[in-house]
């Protein structure tokens, strides 16, 4: 019995190597046959690669959701236009890498805009941060994509980028209007504190009060940083951005102290911002859920010292 046994799975193993000797030849035969297959595949790839009009950066996106092409090309001129408009804004010392992979994955994670690749998610929805990730890889982020220089003047301009020249829109003074209406606001010296900053801005995500807390100090960061660009220009602001030391570099800056700042900021968002409509609520789809949660995040994160 044992040994029928045996011989049966021999029998299956020998198979096997069969299978697996026959998808070699056809493969092997198939390659031999298609020595143009290369070509075409070849021709194919570079169909996926887009080169700015000045000639420094390549593009190279790699369509893993398998998205149609239709939507790779415009994709391609999402960057081009993207890649401008980071050209027109502020001006750093930071030199881009000259060659920029460009993924477009599966799933609804958080996208990435690093040194020489652009992570993007939920490309399917059209709900992808393009112009955001591509500010970070063109302007850099701290010394090396790390957070030696903070979060708040990257996030926030990489999301005031995002809402006047992508398709994702933060909605963030009238966001943060009703964070001061109900009185859950976090203290900018607390956002900008190497102290504290990675737990508002890159907590480990276990649970709903990280996700609230991180996505209730970017809409912080992007209306500040706004508001700062809509009042005093994207020159000053230039002088501010992605700085060691940023409480002295915004006093130097501005002229005035960080809560003088700060204090002028939330005083325009009062006086100029409608409060949100349940029209508006719906259409953040998130928002009811966000506001749930609020109340549960710890009140230390919200006290001012
Ligand atoms: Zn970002």
């Amino acid at each position: 019995m044992e040994d029928t046994v045996f011989s049966e799975v021999k029998k299956m193993l020998r198979f096997r190597v069969f299978c697996l000797i026959s998808i070699f030849i056809l493969t092997a035969c198939t390659r031999d046959a298609a020595v143009p297959e290369e070509k075409v595949k070849k021709e194919k790839n570079e169909e996926n690669i887009v080169v700015t009009a000045d000639g420094k950066i390549t593009f190279q996106i790699f369509n893993t959701v398998k998205v149609p092409q239709e939507k790779v090309e415009s994709i391609k001129e999402e960057l081009l236009d993207g890649y401008d408009d980071v050209q027109n804004s502020i001006h750093t010392n930071y030199a881009p890498s000259e060659r920029i992979n460009v993924f477009l994955n599966k799933g609804n994670q958080a996208s990435w805009g690093l040194r020489s690749e652009l992570k993007l998610y939920s490309v399917k929805e059209n709900q992808y941060p393009l112009v955001h990730e591509l500010t970070h890889s063109l302007l850099g982020y701290g010394n090396n994509f790390d957070s030696d220089m903070g979060y708040l003047t990257q996030e926030g301009f990489a999301t005031y980028m995002e809402d006047k020249y992508g398709k994702q829109k933060s909605h963030s003074h009238k966001i943060m209007k009703y964070f001061f209406d109900i009185n859950k606001t976090v203290p900018i010296s607390k956002l900008i504190d190497l102290n504290q900053d990675d737990a508002y801005f890159r907590p480990p995500l276990t649970n709903q009060e990280e996700y609230t807390l991180q996505w209730m100090s970017y809409i912080h960061s992007v209306s500040f940083v706004t508001y700062l660009i809509d009042t005093y220009g994207l020159e000053k602001f230039e002088g501010v951005y992605n700085k060691e030391d940023l409480a002295s570099k915004i006093e130097e800056a501005y002229g005035k102290n960080i809560s003088e700042i700060e204090n002028d900021w939330i005083a325009y968002v009062k006086e100029s911002q409608t409060e949100l409509t349940y029209g508006d609520k719906l259409e953040m789809r998130y928002f009811y859920d966000a506001a749930f949660v609020i109340d549960q995040i710890d009140p230390k994160y919200f006290t001012r010292e």
